[in-house]
C-alpha cells in the first residue's frame, strides 16, 4: 500500500477496536479498487476530543463502534433520519453542503441485517421474530419496519424488551418460557451462542424449524448452535458475517459513492473468523 500527501483517511473509533475486522475488510476492498486510502483502528475513550480531530485532521469517514454510537450523536452537524429514529450511528462521513463541511452520522447496522435477509425472503409482509432487546435488536427492528416485515420481540429482561418493543410499536415476549411466537422469520440478536455460551442456543432445537429462515448476529462462530439447529430443520440459515458485511458493504458505498466489492470483503471476513477459530 503506497502512503503519500494524496491518501484519505478513514477509520473506526470505539473501545476495545482491537477485535474489530473492519480494518481488515475495509482496506482490502480500498486496495481492491485502486483508491489511495487507508482505514485505520482508533480507541478512544473522549468522544468529545476525537470528534474534533476527525474535524481538525480532515478525515473522511469513521465507523462508530460500541460504546460510542450513541454518544457520538451530540457530536455531530446532521444525522439521518433513520438512524435519528433508531438513536445510534454507527458511520459517519465528512460532506459538503453549501460551502460549508459537515460531519454527518448515519446508521448501516440496519441494511447489514435487511440485505441479506431480502436476498432470501420478501420482507413486505413477512412476519419476523426478534430475540434480545439491545442495540442490536433495536437497529434490526427499525431496518425491518423500514422494509415493510412485521416484527415481535422476544427478550430476557421484561423491563429493557418492553421498553423497546413500545418504541418500536410491537408486541413483547419473555424469552425464558420457552413460548416462541410464529412467523416467517427468527433472528437472534441476543449474545448467546458466542462465549462463553458457544453451545447454546436461546431457543430449544425444535424452534428454528417452524420459520422459514434462521438469521443469528452472533458470529463467532460462524456456525452458532442455532444455525446448525437451523440447518438441520432445512431452513435458510444466514450467519453473522453476513450483517456485519453488508453494514461495511453500506459504508463503503456511502464513503465512496462506488458500488462495494462485495466478494471480496466477504473472504476476508471469513478468513479472519476461521483463523480466529483455529
Ligand atoms: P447488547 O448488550 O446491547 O444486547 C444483548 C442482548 O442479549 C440483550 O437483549 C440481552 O438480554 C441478551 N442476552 C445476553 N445474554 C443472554 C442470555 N444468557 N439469555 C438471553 N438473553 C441474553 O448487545 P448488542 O445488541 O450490541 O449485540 C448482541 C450480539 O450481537 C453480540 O453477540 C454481538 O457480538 C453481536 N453483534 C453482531 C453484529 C454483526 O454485525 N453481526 C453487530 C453487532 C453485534 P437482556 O434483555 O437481559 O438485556
Amino acid at each position: 500500500m503506497k502512503i503519500d500527501g494524496k491518501t484519505r483517511t478513514y477509520g473506526i473509533i470505539g473501545n476495545p477496536v482491537s477485535h474489530s475486522l473492519s480494518p481488515a475488510m475495509h482496506n482490502a476492498a480500498f486496495a481492491a479498487l485502486g483508491k489511495n486510502c487507508i482505514y485505520i483502528p482508533f480507541c478512544v475513550e473522549d468522544v468529545g476530543a476525537a470528534m474534533q480531530g476527525l474535524r481538525g485532521l480532515k478525515i473522511k469517514g469513521v465507523s462508530v463502534t460500541i460504546p460510542h454510537k450513541e454518544a457520538v450523536m451530540a457530536h455531530l452537524d446532521r444525522i439521518d433520519p433513520v438512524a435519528e429514529r433508531i438513536g445510534a450511528v454507527n458511520t459517519i462521513k465528512r460532506e459538503q453542503h453549501h460551502g460549508s463541511t459537515l460531519l454527518c452520522g448515519y446508521n448501516t447496522d440496519w441494511l447489514g441485517a435487511v440485505r441479506p435477509l431480502q436476498e432470501q425472503i420478501q420482507l413486505k409482509g413477512s412476519r419476523a421474530v426478534i430475540l434480545g432487546a439491545g442495540g442490536s435488536a433495536r437497529a434490526i427492528g427499525f431496518g425491518l419496519l423500514e422494509a415493510g416485515a412485521e416484527i415481535l420481540l422476544c427478550s430476557r429482561t421484561a423491563s429493557r424488551g418492553r421498553n423497546l418493543a413500545a418504541d418500536l410499536g410491537c408486541e413483547w415476549f419473555p424469552l425464558a418460557e420457552g413460548f416462541i411466537p410464529e412467523g416467517q422469520i427468527l433472528i437472534n440478536a441476543t449474545s448467546v451462542g458466542m462465549a462463553p455460551l458457544q453451545d447454546k442456543s436461546p431457543v430449544p432445537e425444535n424452534i428454528p424449524a417452524k420459520f422459514k429462515v434462521v438469521m443469528d448476529i452472533v458470529y463467532v462462530p460462524a456456525t452458532t448452535r442455532l444455525l446448525a439447529d437451523a440447518q438441520r430443520s432445512g431452513c435458510i440459515a444466514i450467519n453473522g458475517l453476513e450483517m456485519l458485511l453488508y453494514q461495511g458493504v453500506a459504508q463503503f458505498e456511502l464513503w465512496t459513492g462506488l458500488p462495494a466489492p462485495v466478494e471480496i470483503m466477504r473472504q476476508v471476513l471469513l478468513e479472519a473468523v476461521t483463523i480466529g477459530e483455529e
